[in-house]
């Protein structure tokens, strides 16, 4: 029997994906917001609300930042259903292209509910969703360095007091300028110790590579979140991609749409294509789904219709996803064989593959 052939939208939305950075409040929907303010009567207007979500900017003339909005979402969730929610609708937006595995970053010492009453919520929803959909889900609690480094101590304690085998490690996240990694030393030495992956946001925003180098060579961390200014460093750039480190990548990182207002230099140049043809271990991710108004779907398009990226690139992509992430090996095998399988079947039934202007074209592989 012949198979209905696809399109290039069908196939970015139908191949199976790993998110491997994924901020859970920027996964909750506009309305979610609103009708969160509405149950506790928090005055927030729909045009103050649409303010958070880069979709409505035309709009509201504006767009604050997602750090902006995560701080304020935690206030707006005050009892475990608000955190189930959440859960939910993250699981059916991603289950909807094509997701099947997340690990998701929440931050503990934010939170109006202590660590243990979230955890419980969010594990429970992740049990539903995977029971209606299929869909994996995972949880990484991540440290708010604008916050004391004796707080991140904190998180950390509270992770080993009420231990759960979804949460798999830690990170690090919110505004890196004046909060480097190493400044968190002793949280990631106590969740190392306690056998806890570890992951951290550095060179977010531009930030000079000694930060991923801190990451990397002091804090030991299994994975880099952002890091693109490592290209600026060609010695590094190289030993890292030697060690197969992985780096999740966010094509819609606002400092890089800043940086480069025309669409055309933002996709030349963005440090993403850099540092795939210098052979890191790229993974792409889509840090604050909602927020950047954007779907993994879309991350992939970006990739190949943006940055030219072929699809044997993604393929490669994907792999990477499975091998980056913190499940265990025997089931990272199994994904590796199943997921590699259905990428190829739907390839093959692609009405056509994506024309590159081959000034463009990126073959990434590893
Ligand atoms: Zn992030």
């Amino acid at each position: 029997m012949k198979s209905t052939p696809i399109t290039l939208t069908e196939f970015y939305h139908r191949f199976p994906k790993a998110d491997l950075h994924y901020h859970l409040l920027g996964g909750v929907r506009l309305e979610t917001m609103l009708s969160f303010a509405d149950k506790y009567q928090i005055a927030l207007s729909e045009l103050e609300a649409k303010a958070y979500y880069r979709a409505h900017q035309k709009e509201t003339g504006i767009v604050k930042g997602g750090i902006e909005a995560l701080t304020f979402l935690y206030q707006l969730m005050q009892e475990p259903s608000d955190y189930a929610r959440v859960m939910r609708e993250v699981a059916e937006d991603a289950h909807a292209c094509g997701v099947k595995y997340i690990e998701t970053f929440w931050n503990p010492s934010d939170t109006v509910l202590s660590y243990a009453d979230v955890n419980t919520a969010l594990a429970d929803a992740i049990d539903n969703a995977y029971n209606e959909l299929g869909i994996v889900i995972r949880l990484i609690p991540s440290i708010n360095r604008e916050k004391s480094p004796e707080d991140a101590v904190a998180m950390v304690n509270e992770m080993i007091d009420s231990p759960h085998p979804y949460v798999l490690g830690i990170g690090i996240d919110y505004k890196e300028h004046d909060a480097p990694v190493e400044k968190f030393w002793k949280a990631y030495r106590l969740a190392k110790l306690h056998g806890y992956k570890l992951t951290a946001h550095c060179s977010e925003f531009g930030l000079h590579w000694r930060n991923v180098e801190t990451g990397i060579e002091l804090i030991d961390v299994d994975r880099i979140d952002h890091g693109y200014t490592i290209i600026d460093n060609p010695a590094l750039t190289q030993k890292y991609a030697q060690r197969g480190i992985p780096f999740t990548v966010i094509p819609s990182n606002t400092y890089y749409f800043k940086q480069w207002p025309s669409h055309q230099d933002w996709c030349q140049h963005h440090p993403i294509r850099a540092m795939a043809k210098a052979g890191i271990n790229i993974i792409p991710c889509t840090d604050d789904w909602h927020i950047h108004n954007t779907t993994s779907a879309n991350c992939y398009r970006v990739m190949v219709e943006d940055f030219g990226f072929d699809i044997g690139s993604l393929k490669q992509m994907m792999i990477n996803s499975i091998e980056a992430s913190w499940m265990p090996d025997e089931t990272k095998q199994q994904w590796l064989a199943e997921w590699s399988h259905e990428f190829d079947a739907l390839r093959a039934n692609l009405l056509a593959e994506p024309t590159i202007a081959p000034d463009m074209k990126v073959c990434y592989r590893r």
